[in-house]
């Protein structure tokens, strides 16, 4: 965004409005940490503030602050069709396509509202009067904290906003670890630490909640995991009768995928995840190095994402959906040896 746009945007909130946060569906640490950090900052100055998300999200998320605030569209529909038509200003964080809200999309795509699109997924959308997109950035919660910078609010920036922040920078940074973390990640996460970010807690909060459920249903996933050294790929599957056996509970499958990842030589990991409510297979898909998950997702699995992580479904069965996925590699086997 331009100097100009920053100057147009904080005119439009010195004085107090009705604005709706949305995160993408199936929200993450990162899509629901922007949302509410971005929360508790404009509501510092002074707005009416929703927070809409299109569907649940999962209990390890649900310490954050702000979180008895957030509204879950497909839950409570009638109140947030109010609260989006009431809306003078809406927040698009962390997707860059209408579609990415699911159960959302034609409302937005119906709102008056002026829409701030803030996001670090490639190929933007232009449905937005004002975008902030950037691939080279850790996170949206790195974005919303650059956001506020630009806006001249660092000073507002207190503990919630910096536990908010900090939560979605390290989900989507892998604790650190993932290329995207730049030194300047280091600084921003450096000075939520001084606004009151607790490192530990919020480590703790998110990969220490475990139900023994959950680490059995890992335990079910690895015993499913297939190895393809000639493609150096790894897959894991999870189907609807396994996902009962352990007592499955929404985002109980969060980083499962990268155990694929983590085998020597293996740089694309995918896992295929039966969805009986839906009738789908969820896929989710990542890689080490140049193999790009989003082109793979986009080119056969009706998905999309960053380079490195990206998500897809494929309507066949389990089965059939891992054959097509076997069947496709011999295409990108010289991509995958690079
Ligand atoms: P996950 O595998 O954790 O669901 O998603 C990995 C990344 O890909 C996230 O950044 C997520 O926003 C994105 N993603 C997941 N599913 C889809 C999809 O169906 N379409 C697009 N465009 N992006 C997706
Ligand atoms: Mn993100």
């Amino acid at each position: 965004m331009t100097k100009a746009e920053y100057k147009a945007l904080n005119l439009l909130l010195d004085t107090p409005k009705k604005i709706v946060i949305v995160p993408h569906h199936n929200p993450d640490g990162d899509a629901i940490g922007s949302s509410l950090g971005l929360f508790h900052y404009l509501k510092k100055r002074n707005h009416q503030v929703s927070v809409v998300a299109p569907n649940d999200y999962p209990a390890f998320l649900k310490w954050l602050p702000g979180t008895p605030e957030v509204l879950v569209y497909e839950s409570q529909a009638e109140t947030c069709a109010d609260v989006l038509a009431e809306a003078s200003l809406l927040f698009a964080l962390d997707f860059n396509a209408l579609h990415r809200t699911g159960v959302m999309q034609s409302a937005l795509e119906q709102a008056e509202a002026t829409f701030v699109l803030i996001d670090h997924h490639p190929q933007p959308e232009a449905f937005a009067q004002f975008t902030y997109s950037d691939v080279g950035m850790s996170s949206t919660c790195e974005m919303i904290y650059h956001f506020i910078t630009h806006l001249g609010g660092l000073s507002l920036l207190d503990e919630a906003t910096a536990t908010c922040l900090y939560t979605g920078i390290m989900t989507d940074t892998g604790s650190f670890k993932y290329p995207s973390t730049t030194s300047l990640t280091h600084r921003v996460v450096a000075h939520l630490l001084d606004c009151g970010a607790n490192h530990s807690a919020i480590h703790e909060a998110v990969y220490d909640a475990n139900r023994t459920s959950r680490l059995q249903l890992l335990g079910c996933a690895l015993k499913n995991l297939t190895v393809l050294p000639e493609y150096r790929t790894a897959y894991l599957s999870l189907s609807q009768e396994e996902l009962k056996a352990h007592d499955f509970k929404k985002g109980d499958t969060e980083g499962f995928v990268n155990y694929g990842l983590s085998i020597k030589d293996v740089v694309f990991a995918a896992i295929f995840i039966e969805n009986a409510q839906e009738d789908v297979i969820k896929i989710s898909l990542r890689s080490k190095g140049s193999f790009s998950v989003n082109a793979f997702s986009r080119a056969h699995f009706d998905g999309g994402g960053h380079t490195n992580a990206a998500g897809g479904k494929s309507d066949l069965s389990l089965p059939d959906t891992i054959e097509k996925f076997i069947s496709i590699l011999p295409t990108y086997k010289n991509a995958l040896n690079k």
